[in-house]
């Protein structure tokens, strides 16, 4: 189900236990080859197939495609709220159905810098209604429930996401050509950051100069298509996993 198409009346007449999902991503730069939009181009894809299969089991919200995006604003054409907004605004989302008693709100996120706020936000959420029972107040990212794209397909040289990289670049390819530039041009950028497994404090000119984080020249159209129905199985599951919950037990 589509909020957007629906009228109140219809929403009041749902189930209370109905999966409310708030899909977020972004509008930032993307390197020299990909559009800004890439995030919320590609999350609107896995949500849509998603969707297809889940049909009115859930309630999917409009794609809020401003994100978290500070790190990157150093790159014309970037738009972001300032964190601690978009923490309010993401609250703000999910409260607006917890005021009418609905019990599972999900964010379904395609952009690396919204997974803390979100996290964060969904945790604020509960302690302020933490009278309330049978709560599933959620956040996950699509790219982070499983699959192992790499172990499928053995020509994918990256082992897990970057940034406007093979992945990314490769759904593109899949999804809107059209829109894609000279990615074979660009050059390999490492995506391990130092001191990992420690988290740093960074903005992208850290470590990137053309914007991007791992290697496009290997994308393709059809290791995009494998990418977008790994990802989509993962988040049809986990949202199944969602409708199932008993609405009590909290281990399993
Ligand atoms: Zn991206």
């Amino acid at each position: 189900m589509q909020l957007a198409d629906l009228k109140w009346t219809d929403i009041d007449a749902l189930s209370r236990k109905t999966p409310i999902v708030i899909p977020i991503a972004a509008l930032e730069q993307h390197g020299r080859h990909m559009p800004l939009f890439t995030d919320s181009l590609l999350l609107g894809e896995v949500i849509r197939r998603v969707t297809e299969r889940l049909k009115d089991r859930v309630l999917f919200t409009p794609l809020m495609w401003l994100g978290n995006s500070e790190h990157h604003i150093d790159f014309p054409g970037t738009m972001t709220a300032a964190p601690r907004a978009y923490l309010d605004v993401l609250k703000d989302m999910a409260e607006n159905f917890l005021v009418h008693k609905f019990t599972r709100i999900v964010l379904v996120n395609g952009h690396g810098g919204n997974i803390v706020p979100a996290q964060q936000a969904m945790f604020e959420v509960r302690q302020k209604y933490r009278d309330r029972q049978g709560l599933a107040l959620l956040s996950t990212t699509y790219w982070t429930l499983g699959a192992k794209p790499n172990e499928m397909d053995k020509s994918l040289v990256q082992t897990r996401m970057g940034h406007a990289c093979e992945w990314e670049t490769s759904m593109m390819l899949r999804l809107a050509p059209h829109l894609v530039g000279d990615y074979k041009a660009a050059k390999a950028v490492g995506q391990y950051a130092r001191f990992e497994p420690a988290n740093r404090g960074w903005i992208t000119k850290d470590r990137t100069e053309p914007g991007h984080i791992g290697d496009p020249r290997t994308a393709s159209a059809e290791k995009g298509e494998l990418l977008f129905k790994l990802f989509a199985d993962d988040v049809t599951n986990f949202l199944q996993r969602v409708i199932d919950w008993d609405g009590a037990s909290e281990v399993g």
